[in-house]
């Protein structure tokens, strides 16, 4: 039977605990309830705690008319789907980052699976951070490029490939996140900036996917933090995370994005994200800088949290709101998990293979409504 070998796969899995199964669980506010039970979600990328602002919702929803409430594009934004509030969120953009152009995508897995094949071709080389996310894994896979990984965070042994390569290839690619998804540690965009402009060459492509919206004075993501947004080619955010929101985009050179109008296919072969989605991630953005005091308040209570960890002996790379507690082995990740969740906090092990072997760890995801005494509460209990 030709389902035989799905169903064998499926088991070997389950045995080896790495079976995944949708979880039931619904939303109250910042709660979740799993089995009936109420915990704090402690594993949410709602970074500013926008997703739950109501009032934002309430505001928004005043202008709406059943005229103005668009659902769908009904295509591609190359042939009919190419609504003006696109044009004029990408012209926000652009305006926010001080910079030539922007392009808005599906998401942030579009983007990452569709820029990296359309700019890429046999002549070129991708340099990527170990831990980039699957998403530039699986856009790096589906281009013609060749691929070097370096080791996470490394400048010397990515300045050694440079130096190796560069007159190997037409051009080279640096691809990085700026905020790790994993590790909560953050990549020296200053100095990859430097490592580039030593070559004519090389183009530098960074995921700000956990930053936009959470770091930055004005919102704008490390980039805007370490003051160097125009130097990065490829600038992608995702709109999904802390701007409560769908979507994605790049803050590149005009020419970037006409080029990836002709020949990027997860542009070019889908619908449109709902014109009222746009709408609403425009409204979001023009308050964006007003969230000055969430993005303190994150930093503060991921700094209380971390240092509480880093006391408690737990080695603890995170620099973010994402603040891992490293505990080694996969079982007893598990049970630290189970026991946070009794007691009222939803934090998530995650395991290999999606982090390396013994760094099996809880994952907290921290959110900007989150209080100071509720990572009080939860550091007594990881003390006890
Ligand atoms: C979440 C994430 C993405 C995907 O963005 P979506 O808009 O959710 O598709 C891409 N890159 C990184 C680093 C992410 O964390």
């Amino acid at each position: 039977m030709i389902l035989d070998n799905i169903n064998q796969e499926l088991l070997i899995l389950k045995e080896k605990k790495n079976y995944r199964s949708l979880p039931q669980l619904t939303h109250e506010g910042r709660d979740v309830i799993v089995n009936g039970q109420r915990m704090l979600n402690l594993s949410s990328n709602d970074y500013l705690g926008l997703a739950n602002d109501l009032s934002l919702r309430e505001e928004f929803l005043k202008n709406l008319t059943p005229e103005s409430f668009l659902p769908t594009s009904s295509s591609s934004r190359l042939l009919t789907g190419n609504y003006t509030v696109y044009e004029e969120l990408e012209q926000q953009l652009s305006t926010m980052f001080g910079a030539e152009s922007a392009l808005v995508f599906n998401s942030g897995y579009h983007a990452n699976t569709g820029i990296l094949p359309a700019v890429s071709d046999a002549r070129t080389l991708i340099l990527a951070d170990k831990l980039v996310h699957a998403s530039l894994i699986d856009g790096i896979r589906l281009s013609s490029a060749k691929c070097i990984r370096y080791r996470h965070n490394d400048l010397p042994q990515l300045q050694r490939l440079l130096e190796e390569n560069h007159s190997m290839y037409e051009k080279i690619i640096i691809v990085t996140e700026s905020i790790f998804s994993m590790d909560g540690d953050e990549a020296d965009l200053q100095a990859l900036v430097r490592l580039k402009h030593n070559y004519s060459n090389v183009l530098l492509y960074v995921d700000e996917a956990h930053a936009f919206g959470a770091r930055g004075k004005k919102g704008l993501g490390c980039a805007e933090e370490q003051n160097c947004i125009n130097d990065i080619d490829f600038l992608i955010g995702t709109f999904g995370k802390a701007a409560a929101s769908a979507g994605a985009y790049i803050i590149c050179r005009q020419i970037i994005r006409e080029y990836l109008i002709n020949k990027m296919r997860t542009f070019i072969f889908t619908t449109a994200l709902p014109p009222i989605q746009i709408q609403w991630t425009s409204w979001v953005l023009k308050h964006l800088t007003d969230f000055r005091k969430k993005r303190e308040h994150l930093l503060q209570i991921s700094r209380q949290l971390k240092e509480a960890l880093s006391d408690k002996g737990y080695q603890c790379p995170s620099v973010s709101h994402i603040v891992p507690m490293v505990v080694g082995a996969s079982e007893d990740t598990i049970k630290k998990a189970e026991e946070l969740q009794r007691k009222g906090f939803y934090a998530l092990p995650v395991r290999p293979p999606t982090v390396p072997e013994g760094t099996s760890r809880i994952r907290f995801s921290l959110t900007a409504d989150i209080t100071e005494n509720e990572i009080d509460r939860l550091i007594e209990i990881i003390n006890q």
